[in-house]
């Protein structure tokens, strides 16, 4: 089960959201039939998301996350809902690079960092609220850092991590977000910083003892108390009215282009790859 763990240390100055990801991270793969390098940026995409969605808490508002890197992976996109459930694409899932000299993914590579960090919360209101950083590296956690300084002016430090090999499944797929609240003493930041050096990557702690193990390792030293947690997942909202309406929407040639040719009409979600089909007197009957 994929899960937020949320915890606040005992003095309150720092707040942290750890998530174990595997098993949406492996639908995303599944779906998109991604590279590991893909996958990589994809999964930690959505375990950012997930983590920052679930902190919307009104009922139907939503976040949408956009990576435009200028990479060969081009566009990521992922949108969660306020409970931290989570679905993405990405424009070209098989793209694929080299590892890097030390053996590990190249997501950086993959997503590129010619480009910009986008996060819109939308609570339903008139206008949206929108965020964005330039890209620092197209490595994902430090991209997210960046956000977090210049957008919501928190310090924070983000790790994320997917680990997967060629034609497996996941194995392992989470991360944290940590972050002072104001006030926060000298000491506290330079043992936080102490404590991300310490524990390392993140799916060698998720893969070897979990979320609980990964919160504790990070917030090493400061009491962690559990505040919540939740279960979140790979979930799409998409339904064959939202599709009808949409073909309704489209230009008035294209529609009566569809309506001469009397076929059936196939649209497929680009987040769970569902295929809807209309038949024109469906499609044409009011
Ligand atoms: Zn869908």
């Amino acid at each position: 089960m994929d899960e937020i763990i949320k915890a606040i240390s005992e003095d309150g100055f720092v707040s942290i959201s750890v998530i174990s990801s595997r098993e949406l991270t492996e639908r995303a793969r599944n779906v998109h039939g991604a590279s590991p390098v893909v996958t990589a940026a994809l999964g930690r995409t959505l375990a950012a998301a997930s983590i920052i969605g679930s902190t919307l808490k009104k009922p139907d508002a939503s976040l949408t996350v956009r990576i435009n890197g200028g990479g060969p992976a081009g566009s990521i996109i992922v949108v969660s809902d306020e409970k931290g459930s989570v679905r993405g694409y990405v424009s070209n899932p098989s793209a694929d690079l080299p590892s890097t000299a030390e053996g590990k993914l190249d997501v950086g590579g993959v997503v590129g960092k010619d480009g910009m960090l986008s996060v819109i919360k939308d609570f339903g209101e008139k206008e949206p609220y929108t965020g964005a950083v330039e890209l620092v590296s197209g490595e994902i956690a430090e991209d997210f850092t960046a956000y977090f300084a210049a957008s919501e002016q928190i310090p924070s430090a983000c790790a994320f991590g997917v680990l997967v090999g060629r034609d497996r499944p996941v194995l392992a797929a989470g991360g944290y977000i940590i972050q002072l609240l104001p006030g926060a003493p000298e000491g506290v930041i330079s043992k936080v910083e102490e404590n991300v050096a310490a524990t390392g990557a993140v799916t060698g702690v998720l893969e070897r003892a979990g979320a609980d193990a990964l919160m504790e390792s990070v917030m090493s030293g400061f009491s962690p108390r559990i505040l919540e947690r939740s279960e979140v997942g790979y979930r799409c909202t998409c339904s064959r009215e939202r599709f009808l309406t949409a073909v309704l929407s489209l230009d008035k040639s294209e529609l009566d282009d569809m309506r001469a040719k009397g076929e059936p009409i196939e649209v497929c979600c680009q987040f769970c790859e569902a295929v809807y089909v209309f038949d024109t007197t469906e499609l044409f009957s009011c």
